[in-house]
């Protein structure tokens, strides 16, 4: 079965739209970043600032392709590249700033202005850093040289880094149907018990659907479970997609929950009558610790409960053998 590509079709008008919203964000977080890493003496709360400037970056170039129905990552994470370096070339420019005593900031304005960011003056800069250093991470040793460009260019990765991928993950794995120009919207998941390895998941990515019925339904506690996601587009009936999604309830680093997600298919092409099958699947799939949904069980008569056990093993007989019809 085939599954969901992005038709690449970049609106030219949305594209310089997240380029200009992007780089406006990336200029602002580039000068704030610029004064708390000189103004907060704490390596990894630096570290986190620099994540979040990258990420937020990428978060605005992301959302602004989506509002503007970019259905291309490459070009989404290109434009998130580039803001991101207009970011850094502005933290730069700034960085005479924030070096500067801050009482003394208005006379450095007055005598500088904006001629700090030009490049020659931003490369004046650098090889100043290079020689003297600017901050150390112990007290009284100055982080200069070679291991002042490697931290530079470790810094610069994580920012581009994040925004490309911060941009990439509000575009990738979205279904769009070109035939109403809209994002199609994803319905509520539905949570199956297993790993991924059962028959079930085979067959359905293979088109057949009865398995899921018999398929034990999950709470999303499980240590593992699965999660099947439609998305359904509204106004046609061309546009139908399927991820199924292996999911783990793990512990990080620190202590908390993560939740653990890989695609096992992701955006399957499903026709109607197929969305049809798995919505009511998930209606008559058993729930762990309920009865089996099934024709209802007459109760024993007062005969039958005086002719002794038979009656019992009959009542217990219906096993929830449902199948689906398409
Ligand atoms: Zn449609």
């Amino acid at each position: 079965m085939r599954t969901y590509q992005h038709s690449g079709i970049v609106p030219i008008l949305s594209a310089i739209q997240s380029l200009a919203a992007g780089t406006t964000v990336a200029i602002v977080l580039g000068i704030v970043y610029t004064f708390s890493f000189y103004y907060i003496p704490y390596v990894y709360l630096n570290f986190l600032l620099a994540m979040g400037f990258g990420a937020g970056v990428g978060w605005v170039v992301g959302w602004m392709a989506y509002q503007g129905r970019i259905r291309n990552t490459g070009v989404t994470v290109a434009l998130a590249v580039v803001a991101a370096l207009v970011g850094i070339y502005f933290e730069w420019g700034t960085t005479l700033y924030a070096l500067a005593p801050a009482a003394e900031i208005p006379e450095y304005w007055k005598e500088a202005g904006l001629s700090t960011y030009l490049p020659h003056a931003i490369v004046a800069m650098m090889a100043h850093l290079y020689q003297e250093g600017s901050w150390g991470l112990t007290a009284g040793q100055m982080v200069k040289g070679w291991p002042l460009v490697m931290l530079w260019l470790v810094e610069a990765g994580v920012i581009v880094g994040l925004a490309a991928t911060t941009a990439f993950a509000q575009i990738a794995n979205k279904p769009f149907c070109e035939a109403c120009n809209e994002w199609i919207t994803g319905e509520t998941p539905h949570f199956y018990q297993g790993n991924g390895s059962e028959p079930v998941w085979t067959e359905v990515q293979n088109g057949n659907f009865d398995p899921l019925a018999d398929t034990e339904q999950a709470t999303g506690g499980e240590p593992i479970y699965m999660r099947i996601k439609l998305h359904v587009c509204e106004t046609c009936t061309q546009s139908n997609y399927l991820t199924i999604t292996r999911c783990e309830n793990t512990i990080d680093d620190k202590g908390n929950p993560k939740l653990v997600e890989n695609d096992i298919v992701t955006n399957l092409d499903v026709d109607d009558t197929q969305v049809e099958l798995i919505r009511t699947a998930h209606l008559i799939a058993p729930i762990a610790g309920m009865p089996p949904l099934g024709p209802p069980v007459a109760e024993p008569s007062a005969a039958e409960r005086a002719a002794g056990g038979a009656a019992t093993a009959s009542g217990s007989a219906p096993g929830g053998n449902w199948t689906l019809r398409s």
